[in-house]
């Protein structure tokens, strides 16, 4: 049977990067640049002051102390955004506000808090040197630098950049509309009756929030019956998305008919199956070119196998080049025994016990049990070939949520 990381790498070598759209930068949060962002101007774009306090020529100031200070006629202010007009002398300075413009004859800016008032003149007891606290033209950013780059993830410090540069739109790569389709005679939709023996379809629900929290656009294509005709129907209306992505059917039940499915509507299957738990019998191929991804039905399985499959393949789509989720090492707090010997991943939850990151079971690994994926922070890779994995024993986890903290205290406690 195929390994994990093998057929992660037979999906991503079928997947393309999609092409490029001009959004709002309000608009742009998580999105991947698909351009370079070039600097037009230099940022600052003039000599300006780093603080609130007086503007002179360093020459008049030349070593002044408390005991010897220098002295300067107040001749004008220079609030920010008002640049002062005009020289100014030897002997003179400007009071001058964090942001202003340095005002011309001057080179260095004297903080308030080392000056004191006398009628009109200000009274300076130090020097700190010529040139100081003034933010030279161009230090943050130089006209004709490649600032951003093609690839780099839009997050609020890229927002505020782009911004500073001037650029109100900007190209990202666009987003995958992901039509999701869920099998099974046995499935109701939450606005339907539930009688005996019903089950409620949440893989819907799920997979449609997982598309939406990688930044791709889930498209519910509602609940086919164990019927290939309806299944048919539905899977070539699904195919004008980006992809598709169905759950249940695919294992090796009488019902199971979603790979019958696939194949009569063409499909060209890459592989079926792969070696781990939960989330073996997974399909995956394309159809017209567009991939398609036949997830097991159990609720936890379809959310495991979406997460190592499907959301390395959307990331990719929308232009991103760190496909996976974070890696993090940490100990096991119990022992953990495995029902086979192939590769598992055990939902789990991370906790700090004296300075160590450490890994507890979510309790029940039932494929069908999704309470397991609520309490996990990651799943724990638990390599195959062992069956027993002892408590102590430091494994390799990986992180579920962006959104987890990792720690549980602010760090100036
Ligand atoms: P299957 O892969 O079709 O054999 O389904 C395996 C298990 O997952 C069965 O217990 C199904 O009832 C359950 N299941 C399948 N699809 C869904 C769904 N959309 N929502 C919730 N449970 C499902
Ligand atoms: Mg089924």
């Amino acid at each position: 049977m195929l390994e994990i990381g093998e057929a992660q790498q037979q999906v991503l070598e079928d997947i393309p990067v999609l092409g490029k759209e001009r959004i709002h930068i309000m608009e742009a949060l998580g999105r991947v640049l698909a351009e370079d962002a070039t600097a037009t101007r230099d940022v600052p774009s003039w000599d300006n002051s780093a603080m609130d306090g007086y503007a002179v020529r360093h020459e008049d100031l030349a070593g002044a102390t408390s005991h010897q200070p220098a002295k300067f006629k107040i001749v004008g202010d220079a609030p920010a955004g008002k640049p002062f007009e005009g020289e100014v002398g030897s002997g003179e300075a400007v009071r001058i506000m964090t942001g202003a413009l340095i005002p011309g004859g001057t080179d260095t800016v004297i903080m308030v808090e080392d000056t004191a008032r006398e009628g009109d003149l200000v009274v300076c007891m130090n020097d700190p040197g010529k040139g100081a606290h003034i933010r030279p033209r161009g230090e943050d950013v130089r006209k004709g630098e490649v600032v951003l780059c093609r690839g780099d993830i839009v997050r609020p410090p890229e927002v505020g950049m782009l911004a500073t540069l001037g650029h109100a739109y900007v190209y990202v790569h666009q987003r995958p509309v992901v039509a999701i389709l869920s099998t099974g005679d046995e499935l109701v939709d939450l606005d339907e009756p539930f009688t005996y023996g019903k089950v409620v379809c949440s893989n819907t629900y799920s997979l449609a929030a997982q598309v939406a929290e990688c930044g791709a656009i889930p498209l519910s294509l509602g609940v086919a019956s164990d019927d290939e005709s309806d299944q048919r129907a539905m899977i070539s209306d699904g195919v004008r998305a980006d992809v598709v992505v169905t759950s249940g059917g695919v294992s090796v039940g009488k019902y199971d008919l979603v790979r019958d499915t696939l194949s009569k509507l063409g499909m060209k299957v890459k592989f079926w199956k792969v070696a781990m738990k939960p989330g073996k019998p997974l399909i995956f191929g394309t159809i017209d070119n567009k991939p398609v991804f036949g997830l097991p039905g159990n609720p936890t399985s379809a959310m495991i196998s979406f997460e190592q499959f499907v959301r390395p393949a959307l990331l990719k789509m929308m232009g991103h080049t760190r496909l996976f989720r974070a890696l993090i090492e940490a100990k096991l707090a119990e022992d953990v025994k495995l029902g086979s010997g192939r590769l598992h991943l055990v939902r789990c939850r991370l906790f700090e016990k004296d300075g160590e990151m450490m890994a507890s079971s979510t309790g029940t690994q039932s494929s069908g049990a999704l309470r397991s994926m609520v309490l996990a922070d990651g799943v724990l890779i638990l390599p195959a070939g062992k069956r027993l994995f002892s408590a102590g024993e430091t494994v390799k986890v990986q992180l579920l949520h962006t959104s987890t903290p990792l720690s549980p205290h602010s760090h100036y406690d």
